[in-house]
């Protein structure tokens, strides 16, 4: 990868124990040394190719699985950086979950519980668009729902958020330590940016299904939203599983810089197709030998069972 870009990468990532200002640190419309859409089309090609030969060693190894986590405000673009970053690799190493307001059945159990369920497999990718952050998002910014968790009265206090930061990092570093990398974007637009993108959504029919009135209500929260992420950035961005802040106001640029963000992160798993024992090479190289004699001692035997077959029916 290009040393700017790990540069950019290096300046999104949210580093451990500092305390940031999310709207005076990080810039939606951050285009890095880029000058349009044009001047990244081949490094986003490249990017593509490379998660595409990265999967295939992930998948072949067996061994890790990587975890991405998706968080953002409405129409950041969470669905279609999925779409188009994802274009290139091979659908049966991808899991991707969608987690909504939870079901009466998903509030029954404890919160970690439906993500849980959904962990990627050892060798494939797993993508959470949005996820358990939800619990310190949404949850904070509502209460209303906190209050449907039915939650043991001594346990819904002050203290909870601080107590869901811990529980999150600790169950983060299970998952490391089990072989699940977990990696975290967010993909932070702007206000004016969204309400570009909503007048798009409402204009244009084919685009009306994406929008909804509750999304109206949650941009008049955006202040609220802004202070819960900041906390949590505070809180859960760890040497083992860190927070990038993907500039997200200019699609192209955001599709570049979560697909280097992928690599670079399967990059550090230094994976590799398995190598064959001495004697398993030998197993090969047995069978290959009598799959040559077949056809040696009987050519053209299989066209002619199959033409028999054919006239029976
Ligand atoms: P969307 O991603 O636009 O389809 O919307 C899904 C909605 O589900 C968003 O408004 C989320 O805030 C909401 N949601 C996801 N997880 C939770 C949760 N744990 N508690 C409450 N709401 C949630
Ligand atoms: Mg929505």
């Amino acid at each position: 990868m290009a040393v700017k870009m790990k540069k950019i990468l290096e300046s999104l990532r949210v580093q451990p124990g500092k305390k940031i200002d999310l709207r005076n640190d990080y810039d939606p419309g951050c285009i890095g040394h880029f000058i349009s859409k044009e001047d990244t089309e081949a490094t986003t090609a490249a990017g593509i190719r490379l998660l595409a030969e990265q999967q295939d060693k992930l998948y072949a190894q067996n061994t890790y699985a990587l975890l991405i986590i998706l968080q953002a405000m409405d129409a950041a673009g969470k669905d279609s950086t999925i779409k188009h970053v994802m274009s290139g690799v091979n659908p049966q190493g991808v899991q991707v979950t969608s987690f909504k307001v939870p079901s009466a059945e998903e509030l029954d159990h404890d919160y970690l519980r439906r993500c849980c369920v959904a962990l990627p497999n050892r060798g494939n990718i797993g993508i959470f668009n949005r996820s358990y952050y939800e619990e310190v998002l949404v949850v904070r910014v509502h209460p209303e729902y906190l209050e449907r968790q039915q939650l043991p009265p001594s346990l819904n206090d002050r203290h909870i958020w601080s107590r869901r930061f811990e529980e999150i990092n600790n169950f983060e570093k299970y998952l490391t330590d089990n072989g699940i990398v977990v990696l975290k974007l967010f993909l932070n637009v702007s206000k004016e940016e969204q309400k570009k993108r909503f007048l798009v959504r409402v204009d244009e029919p084919d685009k009306n299904w994406k929008f909804s009135a509750a999304d109206i209500h949650e941009r008049t929260c955006w202040d609220g939203y802004m202070d819960a992420y900041e906390e949590m950035f505070n809180n859960t961005s760890t040497p083992y599983a860190p927070w990038y802040i993907i500039p997200a106001d200019h699609k192209w640029f955001t599709r570049l810089a979560v697909v280097s963000a992928i690599n670079e992160t399967l990059d550090r798993l230094h994976l590799a197709f398995p190598e064959v024992t001495k004697e398993q090479k030998e197993a090969l190289l047995v069978a290959k030998a009598e799959m040559e004699r077949e056809n040696a001692e009987a050519p053209g035997r299989k066209n002619k069972a199959v033409k028999k077959r054919g006239k029976k029916s």
